[in-house]
């Protein structure tokens, strides 16, 4: 059977879960659900559907990743287009978005929980109840479009250093409704943010993988997907510095700090939180695979009534 075929070729190629990708392959040049197939498993394919089916074989045994293939991945309760422009959105991440999610609910901003911009308090969006997040190194878009669907947010700003990486997240937040409620800035860090804009919550899942865990990285990862969303320099903690060092100026008190590390890192992460002096309750979550993942702190300063 094709399938069995071509999913022993992929497993030879390194793909371990061959048979089942060779599946989703296959489903997605007909055009129909992968449990179809084993309804309408004797029908003949055309010249043309075997040809576009062994044209994505090879791709995937060249290693590329399935979801760039597909052009789709699912992330929380999104699915989003993804392809080389961005990070494929990660399950750790969903963890990362789980405790913002948790540590926002029944927090609505309010008055002088409003976005303190330039323009008086009010923020591109005018004067809205809810909360102001920003997600910095938004890549495909994930983490801010899920807080946006999930959570009491009423505006989210959506950063990247990578302008074809901010293209892709505008497509997904265009094709899930998101426009006026998400605003995109291109540039580094901090920079395309104004002075005094300060947010509820700060959030990024920045690169952080070291020099020397490069090579080891899966083929998927390393030869297909943008080098500057994983590349964290030396140890790997470069963003994560410049993001702690920054984040006070850019949180109300009160407001979260809610970073993605990589494994072994966030102890490391938290005492740079620690040594920074501006924020409390620093916390470590583990992601669903027990790993230590997530690192919270809160911004040091008078809490605000309503947060
Ligand atoms: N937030 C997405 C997610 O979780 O799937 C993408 C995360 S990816 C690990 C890191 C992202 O940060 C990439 O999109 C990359 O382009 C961006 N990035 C890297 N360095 C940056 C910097 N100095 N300033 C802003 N964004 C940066
Ligand atoms: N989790 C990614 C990996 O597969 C790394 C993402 C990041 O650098 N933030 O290694």
């Amino acid at each position: 059977m094709l399938t069995r075929w071509s999913g022993d070729y992929l497993r030879r190629k390194g793909v371990e879960a061959g048979r089942l990708e060779a599946e989703l392959l296959l489903a997605h040049v007909l055009g129909v659900g992968r449990l179809d197939l084993y309804l309408q498993y004797d029908r003949p394919l055309t010249e043309g559907e075997l040809g576009a089916f062994k044209a994505l074989l090879r791709r995937r045994a060249a290693r590329e990743p399935l979801q760039y293939i597909l052009g789709r991945a699912a992330f929380r309760e999104l699915e989003l287009r993804v392809d080389r422009r961005a990070l494929i959105p990660r399950p750790e991440t969903e963890v990362l978005v789980e405790e913002v999610l948790a540590w926002a609910k029944g927090r609505r901003g309010g008055e002088r929980g409003e976005h303190q911009g330039s323009d008086g308090g009010t923020g591109p969006g005018g004067r809205r109840e809810g909360l102001w997040a920003l997600d910095l190194g938004t890549g495909s878009g994930a983490i801010a479009l899920s807080l946006l669907r999930e959570g009491p947010f009423a505006q989210v700003v959506a950063t990247d250093v990578s302008s074809p990486a901010l293209d892709l997240a505008r497509q997904n937040a265009e094709a899930l409704g998101f426009g006026p409620r998400l605003e995109f800035r291109l540039g580094s860090l901090f920079e395309p943010l104004r002075p005094e804009e300060r947010f509820h919550v700060l959030v990024s899942n920045p690169p952080y993988v070291s020099t020397g865990e490069w090579q080891g990285l899966q083929p998927e990862v390393r030869d297909w997907e943008p080098p500057e969303a994983l590349l964290g320099g030396e140890d790997g903690l470069d963003v994560i510095r410049a993001v702690v060092a920054g984040a006070p100026d850019h949180l109300v008190p009160g407001g979260l700090l809610a970073l993605e590390v990589g494994g072994g890192q966030a102890s490391v992460v938290a005492a740079l939180l620690r040594e920074r002096g501006a924020f409390r309750a620093i916390e470590v979550r583990r992601d669903l695979a027990g790993k230590e993942r997530v690192v919270l702190g809160v911004a040091a300063g008078d809490e605000m009534k309503d947060l």
